[in-house]
């Protein structure tokens, strides 16, 4: 983290946990208990003395300041968003608290429908107490990131959520352009004869190179 402080206050923040047959949240690290209805509060493993979370140690509930660092990169979890309170200390992609809460879950949209509704009957019945989403979309206009500026601290995703959204966009157009190419032959032909695959390569090019660039510029 290269920009710390400790703050006051409630902050918002996104973590993944798992979900147990008895619709408990499980946090992802072995040997964490889960965390249950109303506040969490962090322990040291290391060092039994601190008082989570402190400078130089790894202690404290970590958590992301962008719902897109949390959403989930695998098949068994779920993002969470949670209230983070008592000491805090911030970095560019995330923070460290003492203390925390669950407020709601966002359940990954490529499961099923059957599966997304199982786990959510086991969560309601568990956690009557949390929002539960099955849309990515919903989830983050619900709650969108913290603006921590005034605290001095510019939050941005990590690289790997930036890059994730920046493949997509023109695998989307590149897939559009193309169609719309082959179903009308003018264009075909305009493309080919007009330098405008010259163009279609310099832009890729530059693509290419932006991406590199991004995933270079990770300091998570
Ligand atoms: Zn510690």
């Amino acid at each position: 983290m290269s920009t710390e402080a400790l703050v006051p206050g409630t902050l918002l923040g996104f973590r993944q946990f798992r979900i147990d047959v008895q619709g408990e949240l499980l946090p992802l690290h072995v040997g964490n208990r889960p965390w249950r209805p109303g506040t969490t509060r962090a322990v040291c493993v290391n060092h039994p003395e601190h008082r989570p979370p402190v400078t130089g140690c790894t202690c404290g509930l970590h958590a992301w300041h962008h719902a897109d660092d949390a959403l989930s990169r695998d098949d068994e979890t779920v993002v969470a968003a949670i209230r983070a309170h008592g000491r805090i200390i911030l970095g560019v992609h995330g923070l460290r608290a003492e203390r925390a809460e669950v407020v709601a879950v966002c359940l990954p949209a490529r499961w099923t429908a059957r599966r997304r509704e199982a786990v959510a009957a086991r969560l309601r019945s568990a956690r009557p107490d949390l929002e539960i989403f099955t849309s990515a979309r919903g989830f983050r206009q619900r709650f969108p990131s913290e603006d921590l500026a005034a605290l001095g601290v510019h939050t941005r995703p990590t690289a790997h959520a930036r890059l994730r959204r920046a493949v997509h966009l023109p695998w989307v157009l590149g897939v559009l352009a193309l169609y719309s190419v082959m179903v009308w032959p003018p264009a075909m032909e305009r493309v080919l004869t007009g330098g405008g695959w010259v163009a279609l390569l310099g832009a890729f090019v530059a693509w290419q190179a932006w991406l590199v660039r991004q995933s270079m510029d990770d300091d998570a």
